[in-house]
């Protein structure tokens, strides 16, 4: 696992402005946010991303996105969150160390998300099935 910036926040090598930590994992804003009030929500322990999570690292991580969502949405004045999370490069991550985005939302604040795509006829159908028999 390489060393990465999240590595040196939890180690304290780099400033940044935590929110919460315990003993599992560590809260901090994001230092681009997308929404004011972004944050991001890492295991101490080294894990590059759902591929190689356990589950109890998963566990820890979403005990800890369950508890700030709600404080953020209070302390920032927001009305909804996304909670995001990209797994290696193709989808968008770049820090690779796991971690979710909690961003704060308001219904008009004009973000915009992924465009939607349509199936071919039996194209879901055969896609399913693909799916279902890998697992
Ligand atoms: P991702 O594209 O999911 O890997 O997101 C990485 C996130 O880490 C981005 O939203 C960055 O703005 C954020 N980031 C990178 N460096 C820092 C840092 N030193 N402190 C806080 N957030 C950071």
């Amino acid at each position: 696992m390489e060393d990465t910036v999240f590595a040196k926040i939890i180690r304290r090598e780099i400033p940044a402005d935590i929110l919460y930590e315990d003993e599992d994992t560590l809260v901090f804003l994001d230092i681009a946010p997308v929404s004011k009030g972004h944050t991001l929500v890492i295991p101490k322990k080294p894990v590059r991303n759902i591929f190689d999570a356990d589950e109890e690292t998963l566990a820890a991580i979403m005990r800890t996105v369950k508890k700030m969502a709600p404080i953020l949405r209070e302390a920032v004045g927001a009305e909804g969150i996304n909670i995001h999370s990209n797994h290696e490069a193709a989808a968008g991550q770049v820090v690779f160390h796991l971690h979710f985005h909690l961003i704060p939302r308001l219904k008009d604040d004009g973000l915009v998300m992924w465009p939607h795509q349509k199936y071919e006829p039996g194209e879901a159908a055969n896609l399913a099935q693909k799916i279902r028999a890998a697992l």
